[in-house]
């Protein structure tokens, strides 16, 4: 697996939105990327249900796999709803939940455990791109957000530039590069040989307007989709762009 699109709703989404799932998956055919969409909790059953090309994954999952933990929810029950992916470490869990590389690390590990295919988020905050600290950060949070055990199949990494989700801001291809340069050399100091096989993926205000051009540069697998991801309409011409790339 190298090329993957993957839809975080975030918490957007009802049971009316299933039809948006139903639509994506009339989209594609056989020469598509891997989809997968990652809708909240609560549409995780139907969305599995729907069945087709899509896979579905969850937005986090909590590192123990059962306990009095009110509101979370275990990789292995997630595995449970028939979804393959989760994501953990996304910024929005890091900032509003506080989450720390050390608690990323052990989610990924619950998600590998758990069978499932865990997408792992980093990325820059716009102080610490103007410090000069892009570099520094991604490789701290790799390093401590990928647990032992990651391989190409049940690990991707998903470069977020914080400043540029929800924003409307992309890097220049010239900063996407560096950064999917810099992942895949440091992967490949961890996982040798494999790290060629582990998905990269760009997020960060991706559109059917730049794909093409982000899925141009040689280092990125995919993209994690916010905004764009929760209607057809939207999300079917990036992944057209990535079957193109
Ligand atoms: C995201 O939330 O992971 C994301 C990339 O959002 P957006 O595409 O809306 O910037």
């Amino acid at each position: 697996m190298r090329k993957l699109a993957a839809g975080n709703w975030k918490m957007n989404g009802t049971r009316a939105s299933l039809s948006e799932v139903e639509a994506i998956n009339a989209a594609l055919d056989d020469t598509d990327p891997t989809v997968v969409i990652c809708p909240p909790a609560s549409l995780l059953i139907p969305a599995c249900e729907i069945g087709g090309k899509i896979s579905i994954g969850a937005q986090d999952c909590h590192m123990a796999s059962c306990g009095a933990h009110t509101g979370d929810i275990s990789a292995s029950q997630i595995a449970d709803t028939g979804a393959t992916y989760v994501i953990v470490g996304h910024s929005e869990r890091r900032t509003d939940h506080s989450e720390t590389n050390d608690v990323i690390k052990a989610k990924a590990q619950a998600a590998q455990k758990a069978g499932l295919i865990a997408i792992v988020c980093i990325g820059e905050t716009l102080a610490e791109r103007e410090a000069g600290e892009t570099l520094a950060v991604l490789g701290q949070q790799m390093s401590g957000s990928i647990p032992d055990g990651a391989t190409s199949q049940n690990t991707v990494i998903a470069y977020e530039p914080v400043w540029a989700i929800g924003t409307g801001l992309v890097p220049t291809l010239d900063q996407i590069d560096e950064a999917h340069r810099f992942m895949r050399d440091e992967l490949l100091t961890t996982l040798g040989a494999d790290a060629q096989n582990v998905s990269l993926l760009y997020g960060g205000s991706v559109k059917g307007s730049n794909a093409d051009d982000i899925f141009s540069v040689s280092d990125v697998d995919g993209a994690l989709v916010g905004g764009a991801s929760i209607s057809a309409h939207d999300f079917v011409p990036i992944i057209k762009a990535l079957s193109r790339a």
